[in-house]
């Protein structure tokens, strides 16, 4: 809308409105102006002056008004109504008539000044009229009005006089009106402009500031000019309205609920961002719902936000005394993305039994150990051997306005592994003579368990690396002889513990002392100077062959290790290959195995008995190869055919195999008799006696790694299309490192020849699947039931699976649903797996790839093992009259009852014979019946 604002006029002064009789001042007081009532044209009666002493000579009448208040004004304006005779129209007028007046004024602060005193008036102007008449026609009110409009400056004093001087003229004064201007009242840009009065000049702007409307503030102060005329120009700057209010007509009105304005600039209100509200008008912000939150840093038009919830799928991969934790981000993000995370880590303190204690700050995390962006952490330098826990917690910008808690985490418990330990930090030289020194050094920062031995490396500092010898000692110091004389060695020290060696120390350096012969040239004696260079020689030549040795041992280490390594990162995905599928035997095994020298193989002694014949060990040194540790089975003399083909089948079907959990084989000897396969050797033997001979000195997680291990070998197996049909621990083999193998490849084919064999006494009734037994199902799933009973066997340290019960009643138990039940302080999770593994339906068993998943995942979270048999459960028992009851009960009480218990988790089923019971309710009191 547009609001005109034009000028107000104030008036001081209007004769029509005078009630009664003027009575101005005249000079003279006769004979001059005259005051005269006449009707106006809407027939109103009006004071007027009139004179019209046109015929006599000399004129000056002077009419003056009454004092006028200035009332502030500065310029006034005199707007004087009249009518004028034409001389020509008066008849007999001589020279004397005019056709004009005089206006003048005068300021004065007295408001009775009783006389006309015209030497102290100012003259404005000489008002001619525009239209003059020739006739005054009275009776038909025929006038020519004239208007004519005068300023004045008026600023020195409260008031002033206006007079009218007439010289002649025949005139009527109709009404005079004396007003001043004004810019009126105005609001702009949210300023209010006061009525203002204007200036005295007429170019003169009067400057007026503005104020701000109600719940408005300024913007730039607020500015407009007043100019003469009563307009407003130019406005400046303005006002603003508050935070939680807007514009509307000219002022500021209050933001209405469910909307907010939270700074003066913005444009107006807006809507409640998500998750808030205001509930009373006027909001400069609006309040979050309960549960959401905005942060110190989020803009009022930001959505109000929650804490993310715990980091998920936590998982810690543990490598000797680092671990990897990685996770994935929270399920909810609460709307925000700033999301970071910190990472708390505990040491489980053995004296006070609590994980309470932070972690020292020696501990490194990298990236970082808070404000993590990643989900990813490598946490480095723990101890060995100890238990931690870590925390993750996940925060974002409203995790601290949230209050309780802060932050969401997840958690994960885990045990470090054996390290080598960290190298010496520094060695000092305690003794020095011209052929030795005497070092002495500390124990490493962190040994990670027993020092059993250091190895010092030192070297002439010319040779650099290139000939050094090496020495080693259960002390903390060394003396080194048969040095040579004024010569810089250099010195590396690394402790060996279990665990094996850690790094070398930096490089040492500390010099012999002068020989105190003279030099070549100087008169030295010949025949101790040959004695010197040919000692250095020899000393030389044996540094050298130490030297070549220790490096040769190194290398053959490193390859090993390399390729068993390679080979487990790439299993290949061949298809096994039935030797008996060949017609000529022979083909087959040169096909699949190595023909080996007998004069290269040297035999040491009988290590066990196999089926074809006595097992043995020895060494085996093939060609340009390294000599290595063999086992060798031969196959007995007066062997059939058909024994001879069997034994060589299994060097057939292990020659195709490549694996570090598969026994390995090294060749055959087939061209002279006796005939034997080479296998590597596995100096702990078969995993059963080995298991027994050990009973209960294992850690949990070492037996798992084994279980691990043998996983590994099967889904090997199974990715070939290889069924064993006769997995068993007794056909596992350990060596020195505690690496488990697969071995004995001689049943698959056995049993295929032999279509009695379920009924004789060659099947392993006890690991072997039900199906496999009732009908000779054997597939992978079968090799899986087996696998369960070697973790049976493994956790029990070797027990005899179903102990004495005989084949028979095992096959009729496994048949009514029986299993075997825990182990003793079997972790709950491994008899889960075991059950898995058993179950009736061969497609409901895991494959040897989850089992393996399964294992890794109990590995790097060895929390989950802890939980065993212990604790108490609830279990509901299922008699075979069909009763029902449920009691508490533990795993070992259920062992030491003889329950099988098909089932898991804390509820457990069992059937249960009937005379079970009365033996249990006299055990657990608590026992109801359902
Ligand atoms: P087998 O005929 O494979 O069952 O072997 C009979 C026994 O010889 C096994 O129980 C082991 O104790 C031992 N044996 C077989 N192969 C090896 C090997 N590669 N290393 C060490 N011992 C072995």
């Amino acid at each position: 809308m547009c609001v005109c604002i034009c000028e107000i006029l104030v008036t001081l002064l209007d004769t029509r409105t005078v009630p009664g009789e003027l009575k101005w001042a005249a000079n003279p007081a006769e004979g001059g102006w005259e005051e005269v009532s006449i009707m106006d044209e809407k027939n109103i009666p009006i004071r007027t002056y009139q004179v019209c002493n046109v015929l006599e000579p000399s004129q000056n009448n002077w009419l003056r008004t009454d004092w006028i208040p200035r009332s502030g004004a500065q310029r006034v304006y005199v707007e004087v109504k009249f009518t004028l005779r034409d001389c020509n129209s008066l008849p007999g007028v001589t020279g004397t008539c005019k056709e004009t007046f005089n206006l003048y004024y005068h300021e004065s602060n007295d408001d009775k000044e009783s006389y006309i005193k015209e030497s102290s008036f100012i003259k404005v102007d000489t008002v001619a009229a525009d239209e003059s008449f020739t006739q005054v026609d009275v009776g038909d009110r025929i006038m020519k009005l004239n208007t004519e409009v005068r300023d004045v400056k008026v600023t020195t004093r409260k008031g002033f006089y206006l007079a009218f001087q007439d010289v002649g003229a025949c005139i009527a004064l109709v009404s005079v009106r004396v007003f001043y201007k004004t810019c009126p009242l105005t609001v702009r840009n949210l300023a209010t402009f006061p009525d203002t009065v204007t200036g005295a000049d007429t170019s003169s702007l009067v400057e007026v500031r503005g104020s701000c409307v109600n719940q408005s503030e300024e913007r730039e102060e607020p500015k407009m000019y007043c100019g003469a005329d009563g307009e407003w120009l130019v406005p400046i700057g303005g006002c603003l309205c508050k935070p939680g209010y807007e514009e509307e007509g000219g002022a500021c009105k209050a933001c209405s609920a469910g909307f907010y304005k939270s700074k003066a600039s913005d444009p107006g209100c807006f809507k409640c961002p998500p998750h808030s509200r205001s509930l009373r008008d006027g909001a400069n912000v609006c309040d979050c719902h309960t549960g959401f939150f905005r942060a110190d840093a989020d803009p009022p038009s930001m959505a109000c936000t929650q804490p993310p919830s715990a980091p998920q799928q936590l998982i810690s991969v543990v490598n000797e005394t680092s671990v990897v934790l990685e996770w994935a981000p929270p399920r909810r993000l609460g709307g925000r993305s700033d999301i970071s995370y910190s990472l708390e880590c505990l040491i489980y303190s053995a004296s006070s039994n609590q994980l309470c204690l932070p972690c020292g700050s020696d501990v490194h995390f990298s990236p970082d150990q808070i404000g993590l962006q990643t989900t990813r952490v490598v946490v480095s330098k723990l101890r060995a051997h100890t238990h931690y826990s870590f925390i993750v917690h996940a925060r974002n910008g409203v995790s601290q306005v949230s209050g309780a808690g802060a932050s969401q985490s997840a958690s994960v418990s885990l045990t470090t592994n054996q390290a080598a330990p960290s190298p010496v930090s520094s060695i000092q030289l305690t003794d020095v003579t011209r052929h030795s020194l005497s070092l002495a050094w500390q124990q490493p920062d962190r040994p990670n368990g027993v020092i059993l031995e250091y190895e010092v490396k030192f070297y002439e500092k010319d040779q650099r690396e290139r000939s050094y010898r090496i020495m080693r000692t259960f002390l903390r110091s060394v003396d080194v002889a048969g040095l040579n004389p004024l010569t810089v060695y250099v010195f590396h020290v690394r402790a060996r513990t279990a665990a094996g060696y850690g790094e070398y120390s930096a490089p040492f350096e500390f010099s012999t002392n002068s020989d105190p012969f003279p030099l070549i040239g100087e008169g030295v004696n010949s025949a101790f100077l040959l004695l010197s260079v040919s000692g250095v020689g020899i000393l030389l030549l044996i540094s050298a062959a130490v030297f070549i040795i220790s490096r040769r041992r190194s290398k053959y280490s490193k390859t090993k290790q390399d390729a068993e390594e390679e080979k487990h990162l790439n299993p290949g995905v061949k298809i096994y290959v039935d030797p008996f599928t060949y017609e000529d035997p022979d083909q087959a095994i040169h096909e699949f195995a190595k023909e080996i020298d007998v004069t290269n193989i040297h035999i040491e002694r009988v290590i066990g008995i196999g089926e074809f014949g006595e097992v043995c060990s020895g060494r085996l040194r093939a060609q340009g190869k390294r000599e290595i540790y063999v086992a060798i089975k031969s196959l007995k003399a007066g062997y059939s055919d058909k024994q001879r083909r069997d034994f060589l089948s299994e060097a057939s079907i292990m020659g195709q195999f490549d694996h570090p959990n598969i026994i390995r084989l090294e060749g055959v000897v087939t061209r002279c008799k006796p005939l034997m396969i080479i296998t590597e050797y596995m100096e702990n033997g078969s995993l059963d006696a080995f298991l027994r001979k050990h009973d209960g000195q294992f850690t949990v997680i070492q037996l798992v790694g084994m279980l691990r291990g043998i996983a590994s070998g099967m889904k090997y197996l199974s990715d070939m299309s290889y069924v064993h049909r006769d997995l068993a621990a007794r056909n596992i083999l350990v060596n020195s490192n505690l690496v488990c193998k697969v071995s004995d490849f001689g049943l698959s084919r056995v049993l295929e020849d032999d279509p009695e064999a379920a009924y004789t006494t060659r099947i392993p009734i006890r690991w072997t699947a039900p199906e496999a037994i009732s009908y000779r199902k054997f597939t992978t799933a079968s090799d899986v039931w087996s696998y369960g009973i070697v973790m049976w066997e493994v956790v029990s340290y070797g027990e005899r699976p179903y102990w004495d019960m005989n084949n028979q009643d095992v096959i009729k138990a496994i048949e009514e649903g029986y299993r075997l039940p825990a182990p003793m302080d079997c972790p709950v999770v491994l008899h889960q797996l075991m059950l898995d593994c058993w179950e009736r339906e061969r497609a409901d068993r895991p494959s040897f790839s989850q089992i393996l998943n399964m294992l890794d995942k109990l590995i790097r979270n060895p929390g989950t093992l802890r939980r065993t048999g212990g604790e108490r459960y609830i279990i509901h028992i299922n008699t075979y009259r069909c009763k029902q009851a449920y009691t508490e009960i533990t795993l070992q009480e259920m062992d030491r009852l003889g329950i099988i218990t098909p089932s898991h988790q804390d509820i457990l089923i069992a059937s249960v014979q009937q005379e079970m019971l009365s033996q249990m309710q006299h055990m657990q009191h608590s026992m109801v019946p359902v």
